[in-house]
């Protein structure tokens, strides 16, 4: 980072700021407590149990103690919130404390979240409370194990003082846990990097950013010039796009996909209100204070995707300078989104399309088990499980998909004939192929996760927590670590949300 412009001014105040990031101390705390890391990305950087083990890693970890060489920096950005210009909003409880070099020779970032005040801390106060530091932790793990883009978490530890919050159903401020979680990612720059400088006319420090970006993270693009920020801009759309097919395969909504919380790496980032989808519903989102319930809904994500893209090209215009190609990208962007859904659609039902773009038949069924999925509630991770293991004998396809849904007084005939007419047509395409039984239902089992995050569990491992009983998160993590496989012992993991989880969306502050 030492060739662009740091803010020099050493201190937390909240201040708008004219540089890319600003110097800052990590809060230490008095009594921190490991309660969780994580084994896989300890050994990606290269370190062993035993050394997470150490009171050093607890105290670096938590914010306490910098190591020789760390210069702690939080990072000035701005981003569109629920579609509006919100201008400088930055790293307000995010503090990077290193970047290091691992054995397989990438750089990471190791940035604590939660560690205390920043220039871009605004109104608030730096800190994270336990419930949002285990959501964040939980599910960046699993989400990396489901094989999706995502920053990373190494550590989860109890800073030891308490954190008050404004709880908003009922206006009264709560005290709870506070908590730091170490994320991990190559980068932690986001659309709204750019859009800062760009929206202050900054172009130095705009064109200096993008060259950092080009030259750190896309060095296969070649050197930075006009020509090479047209691939970059192109580079950062295919992978958005690949990362919101991935979520939709999953059942994952973000819940504020604002651009200010949207990678330039294309990683999941930001681990706040998402959630994840139990009955099968395109409207539905995790987020209460989407007043609408429209921009952030499961089936919003890639519109909202493009719409965020869009935002950044405006950005990086004045080092194009030609709106045309920008323009080609962003319809580029709604091809591929076609074309990877189908893919990713066909892959989940275990069909191999006959190009690489769905037929006109292949496509109604694609898009019609979406329909019928949200006729009745319909628990979409139970589904696509258990088709993969549909009976021979068709008497017995119904019964044998009962097990998915909510509500069984719902089950109409109507709604069943329609279920049994698309499967006759699904399984003829199904059987059409020249692959065998085994090899479609393994194709389908690692498509479709069997164990996810349900809001359920990450709420029942939080309250669990705050009662400093931490056996249910680390159940969670390591059961996660494998979420296509069969875990006999983790069985009722799979279960379908029960009734009393009905409406709990999921939380952020
Ligand atoms: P988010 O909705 O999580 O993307 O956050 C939007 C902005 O609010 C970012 O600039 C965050 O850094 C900032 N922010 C969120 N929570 C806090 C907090 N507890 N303290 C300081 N800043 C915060
Ligand atoms: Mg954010
Ligand atoms: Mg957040």
């Amino acid at each position: 980072t030492a060739n662009f412009v740091a803010d020099d001014i050493a201190d937390n105040y909240p201040r708008q700021v004219l540089a890319a990031y600003s110097y800052v101390t990590p809060k230490a705390c008095q009594n921190p407590t490991l309660i969780a890391y994580s084994d896989s990305v300890l050994q990606q950087l290269g370190w062993t149990k035993k050394q997470a083990e150490t009171a050093e890693f607890l105290q670096v970890f938590s914010g306490s103690k910098l190591l020789a060489g760390m210069q702690p920096f939080a990072m000035c950005y701005g981003g569109h919130q629920f579609g509006h210009w919100a201008g400088q909003l930055g790293d307000g409880r995010a503090i990077n404390l290193a970047e290091i070099l691992t054995p397989a020779k990438g750089h990471k970032t190791l940035q604590l979240k939660g560690a205390g005040p920043t220039p871009y801390s605004r109104s608030a106060d730096g800190f994270a409370v336990l419930r949002s530091s285990i959501r964040e932790f939980l599910c960046s793990e699993a989400m990396f194990h489901l094989g999706i883009a995502t920053t990373r978490a190494l550590s989860l530890s109890l800073t030891g003082e308490n954190v008050v919050r404004d709880m908003f159903y009922d206006g009264n401020a709560q005290s709870e846990p506070g908590a730091v979680v170490c994320r991990v990612s190559s980068s932690f720059i986001r659309f709204g990097s750019f859009q800062l400088p760009a929206a202050r006319q900054d172009i130095r420090l705009l064109t200096q950013l993008v060259d950092y970006v080009i030259t750190r993270d896309f060095p296969h693009l070649g050197a930075p010039s006009p020509a090479v920020y047209l691939k970059w801009f192109n580079e950062v759309s295919d992978r958005t796009c690949q990362l919101v097919v991935d979520w939709m395969r999953v059942g994952f909504v973000h819940g504020v996909m604002n651009t200010d919380n949207m990678s330039i790496i294309g990683e999941t980032i930001d681990y706040g209100p998402y959630g994840w989808i139990d009955n099968f519903d395109l409207d539905w989102t995790p987020n209460t204070t989407d007043a609408q319930g429209k921009r952030y809904r499961f089936g919003a994500q890639g519109e909202i995707a493009q719409w965020n893209l869009f935002q950044l090209a405006n950005a990086i215009f004045p080092l194009i300078n030609q709106a045309e190609p920008l323009q080609q990208a962003l319809n580029d962007f709604a091809q591929n989104y076609q074309r990877l859904w189908q893919q990713m659609m066909a892959a989940k039902l275990g069909l191999t399309l006959a190009g690489e773009l769905a037929n006109e038949d292949e496509l109604k069924l694609l898009l019609e088990i979406e329909e019928i999925l949200s006729c009745i509630d319909t628990d979409m991770t139970i589904f696509y499980r258990r088709l993969a293991d549909l009976p021979e004998e068709q008497s017995q396809w119904l019964t044998h998909l009962h097990a998915c849904y909510y509500n069984e007084e719902d089950i109409s005939s109507d709604y069943q004939d329609r279920l049994h007419n698309w499967l006759e047509r699904y399984i003829a395409l199904r059987d059409a192929s020249s692959k065998t039984r085994a090899e479609i239902r393994q194709q389908m089992n690692a498509t479709n996760p069997k164990y996810v995050l349900r809001n359920y569990l990450a709420q029942q491992a939080i309250e669990q927590a705050e009662q400093q009983d931490y056996r249910l998160l680390h159940q969670l993590q390591q059961l996660l670590t494998k979420p296509y496989d069969e875990q006999p012992e983790f069985e009722h993991f799979a279960a379908k949300r029960p009734a009393w989880a009905k409406h709990k969306a999921g939380c952020s502050m």
